[in-house]
């Protein structure tokens, strides 16, 4: 997807602050966080959104909460608890049309809503 600004990223075409990359996925922090540890996990397939998946996608999916999980240990924030978040959606918040799993930690959650 030439105009999607998270294949951009994943391509290395614009800046970002990467945490983590493999074959299948990258992680980099947020340029607008909303908390302590604020990362974006992405497939480096371009999915629009979860409402687009297809069961073949189901192991990529897998593969971006177990990332994410190794990432919570890194930033020291996996005792404590943090937030997984996938927006979907217009109406959820969903700004960018590429799936990406929130990573957010290091502060106290309030309720969602
Ligand atoms: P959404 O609202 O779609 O769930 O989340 C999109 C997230 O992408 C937002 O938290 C926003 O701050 C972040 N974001 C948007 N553009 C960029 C960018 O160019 N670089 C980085 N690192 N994050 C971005
Ligand atoms: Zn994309």
């Amino acid at each position: 997807m030439s105009d999607c600004i998270f294949c951009k990223i994943i391509k290395g075409d614009i800046p970002s602050t990467n945490v983590y990359k493999d074959e299948h996925v990258t992680a980099f922090r947020d340029i607008n966080p909303v908390a302590p540890t604020h990362i974006l996990i992405v497939p480096n397939k371009h999915i629009d959104s979860v409402d687009v998946m297809i069961v073949d996608d189901e192991p990529l999916i897998g593969h971006l909460f177990t990332v994410a999980k190794e990432l919570a240990a890194k930033e020291g924030i996996a005792e404590g608890g943090y937030r997984l978040v996938v927006n979907t959606g217009a109406e959820s918040g969903q700004t960018v049309f590429h799936v990406h799993l929130h990573l957010l930690g290091g502060r106290q959650m309030r309720a969602m809503g």
